[in-house]
């Protein structure tokens, strides 16, 4: 099975084949996604196009195909932020450029994939420019973001766009379930949002586990049993944060919709139990405030706040509602 077999990717892979066939792949490749839509796939298709050289490419099983699905073809570049960085430096387009100069090492294509794009500084767009200004023949350059509004938009207007199609959550799920058998989905994509490429990397029955975790201890902020202290310590030092967060942000935003809608409608709820009594008390102000305080969690969660004394305000925060 390819990887960018998902129904929803059908128009852009279509898209990308008929291209390739005319002989008029782009030199540059702008891939438009929602985070985990299938973005990474038409990128790997796209580059398997470019290097594998049989009649029916992409084959799937000559030795250019193989390279570029194991992350190894010498000839295709990927450009990732370093680790520990949310950014991608100058340096590394700089790099990319002069590899890019060279002929490639089988005498033929090369592809750079930079992803995600909008990673890119200032200066590592402008350096990259160049390179969309003067193509070399043969080169491929991928770009692969959720937010094209970041990029400059003399980047963007050298690119080919090429935009993924956000899947219907039961295209999503049945997909999940042809790949990885059947699964929380449903839950699973409540936290990450329609995200199936990232769905089928993780491991979904904890994702069911934490997020069910999560609602019983709201449950518990609401009836206020909760120990507060003790919660926000066990979640803020887990490795499961950024998870935790996306629970968190799922229940938050799902609150927030049932309070902004007019007439209260027997409606099943997304995020699991929560009383009556207390949906009628919601107050909107401090949700809202909630929600802010977490997406300036979920940003910084890389750098060194102190977590768990961030989690508690939050906590104490939704507790006052
Ligand atoms: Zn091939």
């Amino acid at each position: 099975m390819a990887e960018w077999d998902a129904p929803w990717l059908a128009a852009a892979v279509q898209q990308l084949r008929r291209a390739h066939a005319a002989g008029r792949l782009p030199s540059a490749l702008l891939i438009h996604e929602q985070r985990g839509t299938g973005g990474s796939a038409l990128a790997q298709l796209a580059a398997q196009l470019a290097l594998c050289r049989a009649a029916t490419a992409p084959c799937g099983e000559c030795r250019d195909c193989r390279l570029v699905r194991s992350g190894q073809h010498p000839d295709f570049i990927r450009v990732a932020p370093m680790e520990d960085s949310r950014l991608i430096r100058v340096e590394q387009i700089r790099d990319l450029r002069e590899q890019l100069a060279l002929t490639s090492h089988a005498g033929g294509a090369s592809v750079a994939l930079i992803a995600p794009a909008d990673a890119m500084n200032a200066n590592a767009a402008n350096a990259l420019l160049k390179t969309l200004e003067e193509p070399r023949a043969g080169v491929t350059l991928i770009l692969l973001t959720s937010m094209p509004s970041a990029l400059p938009a003399t980047v963007v207007s050298r690119c080919q766009r090429l935009r993924v199609a956000v899947p219907e959550r039961a295209a999503a799920i049945a997909w999940l379930e042809q790949r990885r058998g059947t699964g929380p989905w449903e839950a699973v994509l409540d936290v990450l949002g329609e995200a199936p490429f990232e769905a089928l990397e993780i491991d979904a029955a904890e994702v069911a586990r934490l997020q069910a975790e999560t609602h019983a201890a709201l449950a518990g902020l609401d009836a206020g049993t909760l120990d507060i202290t003790r919660t926000a310590e066990a979640w803020g030092r887990a490795a499961s944060l950024e998870l935790r967060l996306a629970c968190l942000e799922n229940w938050l935003t799902s609150r927030i919709e049932e309070g902004m809608r007019p007439v209260r409608q027997p409606r099943e709820l997304r995020s699991g139990a929560h009383s009556p009594a207390a949906r009628s008390e919601l107050n909107m102000t401090r949700l809202l405030r909630a929600l802010d305080g977490l997406h300036e969690l979920r940003r910084l969660r890389l750098s060194s706040i102190n977590r768990p004394l961030a989690l508690e305000v939050l906590l104490r925060e939704l507790a006052q509602r």
